[in-house]
């Protein structure tokens, strides 16, 4: 089977999914977006009430700062695959250890079949993610936002890099400018 048809049929598995309780609160699954041989790959924690109505990623405030930070590293959202951690809308914007533990397995193939070769975990929750399943010990994120880490995926070498999320800039202007230095370095990274 191509990678193609293995990524339409795992959307349409999460869009039956009621493997977690958060199934009861989705209008629609967020399953993630972006080609499929995309070498640059983001996480995020799931959806919010925006992308739970619309079924996409990363839309209205932040999925708008987002897009502005992508512009400042040479790239833009055609070019990236863009999901997150949960598939379903988080309506206090928080998963517990048990509904993170139910969703992650989809992730997990998200990741193996795209096989991309950047990954970039937004936020402490999908860099928790990233920590244990490519079993790298990261620092706080305050400690390593914007730096570069290698690590080995079962398709080959990776470099992950963590990056705070854009919507943390949105409650703390000052980590505006923060962000907007990381993603500026990112730039040389993704030009190589
Ligand atoms: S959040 Fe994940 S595990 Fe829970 S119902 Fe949705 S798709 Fe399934």
């Amino acid at each position: 089977m191509q990678a193609d048809s293995d990524l339409e049929g795992l959307r349409k598995e999460v869009g039956n999914c009621k493997r977690c309780s958060l199934w009861k609160n989705r209008k629609n699954v967020v399953f993630g977006e972006g080609p499929e041989n995309a070498s640059i790959f983001l996480i995020g924690l799931g959806p919010g009430r925006n992308e739970n109505l619309f079924g996409k990623p990363f839309i209205g405030a932040a999925g708008k700062f987002l897009n502005h930070l992508l512009a400042l590293a040479g790239l833009s959202r055609k070019e990236v695959y863009i999901t997150s951690v949960m598939k379903c809308y988080l309506p206090k914007n928080k998963a517990t250890k048990e509904q993170i533990n139910a969703c992650k397995r989809y992730l997990d193939r998200q990741l193996e079949i795209i096989k991309p070769s950047i990954i970039i975990p937004l936020g402490n929750v999908a860099l928790q993610y990233v920590s244990e399943k490519f079993n790298v010990g990261f620092d706080r994120i305050s400690k390593i936002h914007g730096k570069l880490f290698n690590a080995k995926a079962s398709w080959g070498e990776i470099k992950i890099i963590p990056m705070y999320h854009p919507a943390a800039a949105l409650r703390n202007g000052a980590l505006r400018k923060t962000l907007e230095k990381d993603w500026k370095k990112l730039r040389s990274v993704v030009l190589k």
